[in-house]
């Protein structure tokens, strides 16, 4: 890793910091002024992104120059951004995140001394490694009709087996014994299948390791009635993202919730929580989340020393009751200010109760993304989704007869993935978007790719005579699995 850092001539390694929104600037300068103190030997060169740079009219969030910076120092301390209505399309954050293929968002939900929960005294010290690029947050989402959203939930194996890797190492680097993936494969089988699936099979390159699968909403469950059965819980990105925010809960809040975007080529440190606005410029912010996730930089740039010496001084202040309004309230709170003076006077102390685990550099798996060897595949028919709103029997029926000479036969028609035609007793209350399964009447096998594809066109164009037609799906079968999902009440 350490060989991505930039040095500058003073003998420095070179960060790039953005202040970000709303309480940014204040949890940055808190953390700036511990890493000064704490003698690492870290240079800011500091940039823009967030809602400022989307008032000038650029739509990323994200200024070239900041994106340049990156480019050089490959290591980023970021403060929350905001995604302001109006300005922008995309939030800055995600933009970030995936210009710099940071493919994994480690999130670490550790009891903190003197911090009081309902959990207090269980000992919780678990991490979500959450996938960070993938999933229905890759944002490819369509109105297919005026009333039906349809996004995509994207999950490549590419994908799975950075992430599961990832997880697997990080356990290693801090000693943990076990890691769950917590996925909702019982019901989305390719797409959260694929995660189990990789899962289940790099485990077995790390015997030393205990590997569980848990479906996502019992860990949830889990999560909430007995946490201390976690260490490392692995997942897709809608999941990590909830199942995160839930972990932060249970620790004392967004306040004390790090979080580390981890790439092949670049980092980005960050806390969980946002630009919390109506506490701008208030001094009042809890800063541990954006202090935990600095000492996790400090170690990814292999400044351990400086990282344990930050986070012991952070324990014993918590530890002697110097806290911020979100643990204990308004009255006799630190402001921000106080809070990172105690911790700055607290240096070079340590709590002898509350030992660090030793930590060694996270090796990022090297691995080599081989495509699936395809043996075998052929294309079987074609999902056309269209605009309607005649009842299932009727468009059945046209839609029959429209294709009847066609190479197909019409097989089904579904509405949310229930099948309506031909009708199977189901009391499903349509809307104005239907799949129509069409399956090829005879094998395709020995068809040129070409000849296959202007039939499925044909098909589409018989549709389109009385129909509107939104999206085309082709239904494939690789080494002779079936590619593509069931409807309910499919046989
Ligand atoms: P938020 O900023 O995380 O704040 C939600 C609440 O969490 C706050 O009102 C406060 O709760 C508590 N909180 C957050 N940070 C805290 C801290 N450091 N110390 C103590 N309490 C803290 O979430 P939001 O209000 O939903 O989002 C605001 C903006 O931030 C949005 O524009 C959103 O898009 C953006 N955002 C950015 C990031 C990021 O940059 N990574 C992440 C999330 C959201 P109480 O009200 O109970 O005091």
């Amino acid at each position: 890793m350490s060989k991505n850092v930039y040095v500058t001539p003073s003998g420095k390694k070179l960060v790039t910091v953005i202040p970000g929104d709303g309480v940014g600037p204040e949890v940055v300068y808190s953390v700036q002024r511990i890493i000064a103190a704490a003698a690492a030997p870290i240079e800011w060169e500091e940039c823009q992104a967030g809602a400022r740079v989307f008032e000038q009219g650029i739509p990323s969030g994200v200024l070239p120059s900041t994106i340049e910076s990156i480019r050089k120092t490959r290591v980023v301390l970021k403060g929350p951004l905001e995604t302001p209505v109006g300005y922008g399309e995309k939030s800055a954050n995600v933009t970030l995140r995936k210009l710099f293929e940071t493919y994994g968002n480690i999130r670490p939900a550790r009891e903190m001394p003197g911090v009081p929960t309902l959990y207090s005294g269980r000992g919780i010290n678990l991490v979500i490694v959450r996938e960070n690029i993938e999933d229905l947050y890759a944002g490819i989402e369509y109105m297919q009709t005026p009333d039906v959203a349809q996004g995509i939930k994207l999950i490549s194996r590419m994908g799975c087996e950075k992430i599961v890797r990832l997880a697997f190492e990080f356990a290693r680097s801090e000693g943990r014994k076990s890691v769950h993936c917590a996925t909702k494969s019982n019901i989305m089988k390719l797409t959260e299948g694929t995660l189990k699936r990789t899962f289940e099979k790099a485990a077995q390159e790390y015997p030393d390791i205990e590997a569980h699968h848990i479906i996502v909403d019992n860990c949830a469950h889990q999560l909430v009635k007995k946490p201390e059965q976690f260490s490392v819980i692995v997942t897709t990105n809608m999941n990590g993202d909830i199942l995160s925010d839930l972990t932060s809960g249970l620790i004392g809040g967004l306040g004390f919730a790090p979080s580390a975007n981890i790439g092949k080529k670049v980092a980005i440190f960050e806390a969980v929580h946002g630009s919390a606005p109506k506490y701008a410029g208030k001094n009042v912010i809890n800063p541990t989340a954006l202090i935990m996730s600095a000492t996790m930089m400090l170690r990814h740039l292999d400044e351990f020393e400086a990282a344990e010496s930050i986070e012991n001084a952070l324990h014993v202040t918590l530890a002697s009751g110097v806290h911020t309004r979100d643990v204990i309230g308004d009255v006799g709170a630190a402001s921000t200010t106080q809070f990172t003076d105690a911790i700055i006077s607290n240096l070079g102390r340590s709590l002898p109760q509350w030992t660090l685990p030793e930590r060694k550099p996270l090796h990022l798996p090297e691995m080599s993304l081989d495509l699936t060897s395809v043996a075998d595949r052929c294309v079987i028919g074609a999902d056309i989704f269209v605009e309607s709103l005649l009842d299932p029997e009727e468009l059945g029926a046209s839609i029959a007869k429209l294709t009847s000479e066609t190479p197909f036969t019409l097989q089904l028609i579904s509405n949310r993935g229930t099948k309506v035609y031909p009708a199977i007793g189901a009391m499903t209350e349509c809307v104005d978007q239907y799949r129509c399964r069409f399956l090829f009447k005879k094998t395709t096998k020995g068809l040129a790719n070409t000849d296959i594809d202007a039939q499925i066109f044909d098909l589409v164009q018989q549709v389109a005579t009385q129909h509107k037609w939104a999206h085309l799906e082709k239904l494939q079968r690789f080494n002779g699995e079936r590619g593509f999902t069931k409807d309910q009440g499919e046989d």
